[in-house]
C-alpha cells in the first residue's frame, strides 16, 4: 500500500494536504479552539438558525416523540409523519406542485441528475458547478460539456454545435459556492427555450439567502415556472442537514422511482427534519433576518475592500478574497486562526490552479463592530504576508 504513503507525501510537499479541524461550537458565530473564542467566519450557517431557541426545541420534541432514528429507508419504513409536512412546506416556500427530501444536497444532485439523464442525452454544466453536480453528471452516462463560468455566449455556441438525439439540460449553481456570484437564470432560460433544453438550478448557496423572502434565485429572476428542477439543501442557511429538490407532481413521483441516492439510503432521523420545518418557518414569519444577512454581508465587502483587499464584485455573504498560491492561503488562513478568526483557505482541486482563496462567509448573527474588527486583522495579516499587492481577480 505504498501508493497512500506516496499519494500523501505529494499532496504535502504541494501544500494541498487535507485535514478535518475539530471546533468547539459555542453559538452560530462563535467556537473555542484551544481554549479562546473565535468568530466563525467560515461557516454556511447563513442566518444563525443552529441556534435558534426555536429550531432546537422543536429538534427536541422530535426526539422524544418519535426517537432518534427513522429505521429504514423512505420507501420501506422510514418515511415519519415529520416528512410529508416538511415536503408540502417546502414546495410552497418555492412556489412549486411538489417536493422531495434527500438525506443531503450531494445525494440530491447525484441522484436527481443520474435519474432524469443517461445515455444519449447531453448536459451543459457550468465549470465552477458544485462537486456533487460533477458527479451526477458522471455517474448519469450523459455527454457533459462544460462551458466557461457563466460565459452565456460560449453556451449558445456549444448548444447549436453539439448534436443531440436524447434529451438536453442546463445544469448550474444558482449562488456559486466557491465565488458568490449568481447565475445569469433570465439569460440561461432564454437558451434552454430556444434550444429545447431544461434548466436544473442548485440553490444550495441561495435559499435562505437570495431573491424575495430568501426564496432563492428562481425567485430573485421571476422565474419560478420556468426552471424544471430546483435543488437545494437544508444544511447551510435552513441551519440542519438534508438535500431537497422541488418541481413538478410528476417529477417528484419520478425521483421517488428512480433516484437511487433517495432509494437506497436510510431516512434522516425525525430530530432533522422537525428542525428543518422549524428553520422554515423562522424563515417564512422573520424575512428581517434574509436582510440582516445582505446588510451584513454588504458591510462587510465595503470593509474589505475599503482596506484594500481585492474582492469579487457583487452581494451574497459568500466573499471570496483571492490570494493565488496555495501556500500563501494555508500561511494567511493559519495566521488569523492564531488571531482568532476562522476563515476557510479553499485549495485546488475546490478551485483552479493559482485561484486559492480565503472564503469569508458572513452571517446574519455577526455584529458590525466584529465584522470591522475581523476586516482590521485580515488587512494587517494580508499586508505582512504581502498579499494585498498582490491579489488579482
Ligand atoms: C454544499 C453544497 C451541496 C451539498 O449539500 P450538502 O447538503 O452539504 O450535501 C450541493 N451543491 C452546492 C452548490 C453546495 O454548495
Amino acid at each position: 500500500m505504498d501508493f497512500l504513503t506516496d499519494y500523501l507525501a505529494d499532496v504535502k510537499r504541494r501544500d494541498l494536504l487535507r485535514e478535518t479541524p475539530v471546533y468547539q461550537t459555542s453559538d452560530a458565530a462563535h467556537v473555542r479552539l484551544d481554549g479562546r473564542n473565535c468568530l466563525m467566519l467560515a461557516a454556511n450557517n447563513y442566518l444563525g438558525l443552529t441556534h435558534c431557541p426555536a429550531v432546537q426545541q422543536a429538534a427536541i420534541e422530535a426526539i422524544e416523540e418519535l426517537g432518534t432514528g427513522s429505521g429504514g429507508a423512505r420507501l420501506t419504513t422510514g418515511t415519519h409523519s415529520l416528512y410529508p409536512l416538511l415536503e408540502k412546506e417546502l414546495a410552497e416556500f418555492k412556489g412549486a406542485e411538489a417536493a422531495v427530501v434527500f438525506n443531503t444536497g450531494y445525494m440530491a444532485n447525484v441522484g436527481v441528475i443520474s435519474a432524469l439523464a443517461g445515455a444519449g442525452d447531453v448536459i451543459f454544466s457550468d465549470e465552477l458547478n458544485h462537486a456533487s453536480i460533477i458527479d451526477g453528471c458522471r455517474l448519469s452516462r450523459a455527454d457533459t460539456i462544460v462551458f466557461r463560468h457563466s460565459d452565456m455566449a460560449e453556451l449558445g455556441n456549444l448548444m447549436s454545435r453539439t448534436p443531440c438525439r436524447g434529451r438536453k439540460f442546463i445544469v448550474v449553481d444558482g449562488v456559486f459556492s466557491m465565488d458568490g456570484d449568481i447565475a445569469p437564470l433570465d439569460a440561461i432560460v432564454e437558451l434552454a427555450r430556444r434550444h429545447k433544453a431544461m434548466v436544473m438550478v442548485d440553490d444550495a448557496h441561495a435559499t435562505g439567502v437570495i431573491g424575495p423572502g430568501g426564496r432563492g434565485t428562481a425567485a430573485y429572476f421571476g422565474l419560478e415556472n420556468k426552471i424544471q428542477v430546483q435543488i437545494g439543501t437544508l444544511s447551510k442557511a435552513l441551519g440542519t442537514e438534508g438535500g431537497y429538490v422541488v418541481g413538478s407532481r410528476e417529477l417528484i413521483r419520478y425521483l421517488i422511482n428512480r433516484a437511487r441516492s433517495f432509494i437506497f439510503s436510510t431516512a434522516l432521523a425525525p430530530a432533522t427534519i422537525a428542525a428543518a420545518r422549524a428553520a422554515l418557518e423562522q424563515l417564512k414569519t422573520r424575512p428581517e433576518i434574509v436582510r440582516r444577512l445582505l446588510e451584513n454581508a454588504h458591510y462587510m465587502r465595503h470593509q474589505l475592500s475599503t482596506a484594500g483587499l481585492k474582492i469579487a464584485p457583487g452581494f451574497t455573504p459568500i466573499i471570496p478574497v483571492i490570494v493565488g498560491a496555495a501556500r500563501t492561503a494555508n500561511t494567511l488562513a493559519q495566521e488569523l486562526r492564531k488571531e482568532g478568526l476562522i476563515i476557510t483557505a479553499i485549495r485546488p482541486p475546490t478551485v483552479p490552479d493559482g485561484t486559492s482563496r480565503l472564503r469569508l462567509a458572513v452571517s446574519a448573527v455577526h455584529t458590525k463592530a466584529e465584522l470591522a474588527q475581523a476586516t482590521e486583522i485580515i488587512a494587517a495579516a494580508a499586508k505582512r504576508l504581502g498579499v494585498i499587492e498582490r491579489v488579482v481577480r
